[in-house]
């Protein structure tokens, strides 16, 4: 049932109002009337019936109430004050609490303040509610905090400025005065009717402003929107509408009620796997649709609940190439030059943190004016300079990272590749000093007084030009200008209110709130395409499919009430949910079709149906259509028929990069191509050929660091140097290139002494202490690790624990560590055939251990890893995708060779330090080759032998020379395409899991192979 109200009993607006009948209802509507519409989406409609019916002529003016008064008020108040947007509103409330010393908390906000005054709430109002709540009680000394506060916002509007709800009571009290000055159309004709359609209830004011205006002799009218039928006679009535209908009533204006009934159409609510299946699969449904004749036009995609939806929905709908009719645009505070401005703001609020000075030097903008921005970051990742404590400190943290660089590229002068290295890292150092300089210009400077927003202003304007926002007419300016317009806006709300002063940081707080309440440069556009509605949007035409998302108890409806609303204007949440609830139903045509959907589940957690399904009128269905159902697979893009179908991979993504490069680029990667082999460069090339051509040939690899502890390769690095160091102690003579004969490398041989221990655990103590020292553990974790690595005198830390592994292996496998960071530059054999017969290495083994009973040399090829668990398998090493160990084991035994030594492989050991924070991953020795002769008793320890699994079993009981002859061949074949210069996407299973690139290699597009 639908009321309407008017304010004389031959309106014209009756065929309207009590037909229900939007286009035939219009035909009397003349254009010297208004028509008052719930929300801008319904003008595109009304406009459209009334065109459909008239088709010539001057229509009606059709705008929302707040349009109505905003003419009104134009037309009536002579020096009208200004009104004031809610976070400019904001602003002043903060005044008023840092004045008066008012709790923040207590639900004094703009929006609140203008939904009470629209209800007819006053500051005294609100002070008699507190004298109810009685004055002492939690309650009412909130209440009465408001109440005073009200008043001081009041004051400090004056005569010049007034939110939306004080703008109403002015023009309320003016409109006596459209007698004597009526209102015209911009043809000239008077305005002397209005008619509000599909209201679901006038606020107090509104009410009062219809009601004044037909005091004035205007013909108003007044259509309530359909309520939501009761499940059974004897419930209340929902709607709020009816007791509106009966003030009304009460002045005297005419009454009726439209009987309607909702039509027939198909009901269904479902839950979906997550929120994004939800839209997967609405998206789906409405393809579908169209497919069976349904326009676009007609279908609304209803976000009644958590905003997420409209990004997700924005986001599918463009990858499956559904039009939508809301465009998708970015709100003014998260375009790139206001997030830089507000990053610049807090680099200098925030003591330079190094998080704020990576979103201000990640704008494209910034890194064009500040020379060496990347080596800033670079550096600081690098060095862990998290920041925090101003410039000085970053100057200082850089300054002594160029001090060691600059003394370890003198110590390693003779190691060419390793001068190289250090050699670019200290240029990239001295950039990033040059470039935090250059920074200091753009960052503002932050007064340790109070300012004036005039002041503020004038700073910011400064930085906008440094960073070079302001400087060309380019794309980016007119973000820009509406930036500084909000700051104009500021400073001037600032001065007319007298504001006083207030630090920077208070500053950069009032105006990011306006900036935040700027939306879109374009909000909406009337492209066709399916609708992205609110419920309210729904009104004023039948739709053929809605599908409403969202439908989670507690996000919709959402009714946690602050007190103040509570007690100023109960219920009203429920009330609007209610009404929302009414839309939906209402909204669909006969025969269409309306589906409700959730997630199964949020954050982890299971979710509840929305209560108010329990409260529809209509049957609900508890079989969904095929598209909808959780067993079906549904396509809505390219992307999905490839997981589909798997067929998309076929296509041919072979990429020579010699092909496709100029000239001058290419004889660069031919030179990359001729660098001999490394097993690191190898192993990735196996892993996936495109993400080596990224990681090492377009040399697109990042940093990935974490401030809060070490990495694992860090502190594997770390106590890899330390474990290096105490053995260096124990090997006075390491000159490795002058060894020719078996005599001179037993004398390399380091063998601990069991009766040592104590000497051994001091010696590596102090080394790893003065480690820490030198590298300056400062992060989070810094002394949990510590802890962790020395342990206590009852339970042996790690690297107590590494030391008497070290001394069982020893006694166990009876070999010894002979040659420790042994650099290598030799050819191997890799398979007999051409085109690639030899294989040249340059590389550096951890450790070779050697044992020689006087019959036989044998020697263990080791490799240290940050952890060895689950990992390094023989199966991988079989297939060639872990090529390290076969091609050391081959590449050592050739250096024993020419070096006179005739020494047999015997095992290839991985060697963890355990890991001392996520879980006690204690040190470990994993082999991963080995001969069958290499035999290990239960009883001994130090090592641990592996359990291989079928195939590899067999393979294992090949002599250890010739399984690694069989793998070095497999490994050929890889090494030759590698040099070949053809790229494939064609990644090993769970390969792209650790990979950064997908984005350039379109993985997700073109399916793997
Ligand atoms: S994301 Fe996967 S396919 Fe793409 S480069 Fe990385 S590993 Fe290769």
């Amino acid at each position: 049932m639908a009321l309407w109200v008017t304010s004389r009993s031959d309106s014209t607006f009756r065929a309207l109002l009590e037909g229900g009948d939007l286009a035939g209802g219009l035909r009397d509507v003349s254009a010297s009337s208004i028509v008052i519409v719930p929300t801008r989406r319904q003008k595109e409609a009304v406009l459209r019936a009334w065109a459909l019916n008239h088709g010539t002529g001057e229509p009606p003016m059709i705008e929302t109430m707040a349009v109505f008064l905003r003419r009104m008020g134009d037309h009536l108040l002579f020096g009208a004050p200004t009104i004031l947007s809610e976070n400019e509103v904001d602003v002043l409330i903060r005044q008023v609490i840092a004045d008066s010393s008012m709790l923040t908390s207590i639900g004094f906000e703009a929006q609140k303040l203008v939904r009470w005054t629209q209800y007819g709430i006053t500051p005294d109002r609100v002070d008699e509610l507190a004298d109810l709540a009685h004055a002492q009680s939690r309650k009412g000394r909130i209440l009465a905090e408001i109440a005073a506060g009200w008043r001081k916002l009041i004051d400090l509007y004056g005569r010049l400025a007034c939110d939306r709800g004080r703008y109403e009571l002015e023009v309320l009290a003016r409109l006596p005065n459209l007698v004597k000055r009526p209102l015209r159309t911009p043809s000239g004709d008077e305005i002397s009717s209005c008619v509000m359609i599909a209201t679901h209830g006038v606020t107090t004011l509104d009410r009062d402003v219809l009601a004044a205006l037909a005091v004035c002799g205007w013909d108003v009218g007044v259509g309530f929107a359909d309520d939501l039928p009761t499940r059974s006679e004897t419930q209340d009535r929902i709607g709020v509408s009816v007791a509106d209908a009966a003030w009304f009533r009460a002045q005297d204006w005419t009454y009726g009620e439209t009987v309607r009934s909702i039509p027939p159409y198909e009901t269904f609510s479902v839950a979906l796997a997550s929120r994004e299946e939800e839209v997967r699969r609405c998206i789906a449904c409405i393809k579908d649709d169209v497919r069976h004749g349904t326009s676009l036009r007609d279908i609304a995609i209803c976000v009644p609940g958590a905003s997420v939806y409209r990004q997700i929905v924005e986001d599918l709908a463009r990858r499956a190439d559904l039009p939508l009719e809301a465009a998708s645009s970015i709100p003014l505070s998260a375009e790139p030059e206001a997030t830089a401005l507000r990053s610049a703001c807090d680099v200098a609020l925030r003591g330079w943190m190094r998080e704020d000075l990576e979103r201000l030097l990640s704008h494209k903008k910034i890194t064009k004016t500040i020379n060496n921005a990347l080596d800033i970051i670079a550096v600081a990742r690098q060095e862990r300079i998290t920041g925090g404590e101003g410039p000085a400190q970053w100057l200082h943290r850089i300054e002594v990272t160029l001090q060691r660089l600059v003394d370890a590229e003198a110590d390693a002068a003779d190691d060419a590749p390793e001068t190289s290295s250090l050699h670019y890292q200290r240029k990239r150092a001295e950039r990033a000093a040059a470039g935090v300089n250059d920074l200091h210009a753009m960052v503002p400077t932050v007064s340790a007084y109070a300012i004036r927003a005039g002041d503020f202003a004038e700073e910011l304007r400064r930085v906008v030009d440094a960073m070079g926002l302001s400087s060309t007419r380019t794309a980016d300016a007119p973000t820009t200008d509406r930036l500084l317009e909000c700051l104009d806006a500021y400073t001037s709300l600032a001065e007319r209110h007298q504001l006083s002063k207030l630090t920077f940081e208070e500053h950069v707080g009032n105006w990011w709130s306006m900036v935040q309440a700027v939306g879109p440069s374009i909000t909406f556009t009337s492209g066709v395409g399916a609708a992205v509605v609110s419920p309210a949007e729904l009104r004023c035409r039948p739709w053929k499919r809605v599908y409403v998302l969202g439908m989670v108890e507690g996000e919709f409806p959402r009714l946690h009430e602050h007190v103040a609303d509570r007690e100023i204007i109960p219920d009203v949440l429920e009330r609007m949910y209610v009404q929302a609830l009414t839309d939906i139903v209402w909204s669909v045509a006969e025969g269409g079709r309306l589906v409700f959907t959730r997630p199964s589940k949020t954050d982890g957690a299971a979710t509840l149906a929305s209560s108010l399904l329990d409260t529809l009128p209509v049957d609900v269905s508890v079989e969904p259509p095929e598209l909808l159902s959780a067993l079906t697979s549904v396509a809505i893009s390219k992307r999905d028929v490839r997981n589909v179908a798997a067929d998309a991979h076929r296509l041919d993504q072979t990429l020579n990069v010699t092909n496709i490069l100029d000239q001058e680029l290419v004889s660069v990667v031919q030179e990359e191509l001729k660098r001999p082999v490394s097993a690191s460069r190898l192993d990735l090339f196996s892993q996936c050929s495109y993400r080596y051509y990224a990681e090492r040939i377009l040399r697109l690899g990042s940093v990935d660091i974490s401030d809060a502890r070490l990495t694992p390769l860090e502190r594997g690095t770390m106590l890899h140097e330390v474990v290096a160091e105490f053995f260096a102690k124990q090997q006075p003579i390491r000159d490795y290139e002058a060894v020719s004969s078996l005599d001179q490398l037993r004398t390399l041989m380091i063998r601990l002494q069991p009766s040592m221990a104590d000497d051994y655990w001091d010696m590596l103590k102090s080394i790893a202490h003065e480690r820490m020292r030198t590298q300056e553990w400062t992060h989070a974790y810094a002394q949990i690790e510590q802890a962790m690595l020395f342990g206590t005198a009852q339970r042996p830390g790690l690297l107590r624990q590494w030391l008497y592994q070290e001394m069982a292996y020893q006694v166990s496998t009876k070999h010894y560590p002979t040659f420790l960071e042994l650099d290598l530059d030799v050819q191997i054999h890799v398979r007999r055939e051409q085109p690639f017969e030899v294989m040249p290495i340059r590389g550096r083994i951890d450790r070779i251990d050697v044992s020689d009973n006087g019959q036989q040399t044998t020697f263990i090829v080791n490799d240290y890893k940050p952890t060895v668990e689950g990992k390094y398998r023989l199966q991988e090493i079989m297939s060639g995708t872990l090529s390290q160990m076969p091609i050391y084991l081959e590449a050592a035994r050739v250096w024993l060779a020419n070096h006179n030594v005739d020494a047999e492989p015997w095992a290839a050991v991985y060697r963890s330090f355990g890991n001392s924070i996520h879980k006690t991953d204690e040190p470990q020795n994993r082999v991963a080759m080995k001969d069958p002769d290499f035999v290990i008793a239960k009883t001994d320890s130090g090592i641990k032998l592996p359990d291989w699994r079928t195939t590899a079993r067999e393979f294992a009981l090949k002599p250890l020379a010739e399984q690694n002859a069989e793998v070095l061949s497999v490994i050929g074949d890889i090494a030759h395409t590698m040099q070949s210069g053809e790229y494939v996407v064609k990644p090993l299973q769970k390969a792209c899991l650790t990979c950064d690139y997908h984005e350039l290699c379109r993985v997700d597009e073109w399916g793997t192979g």
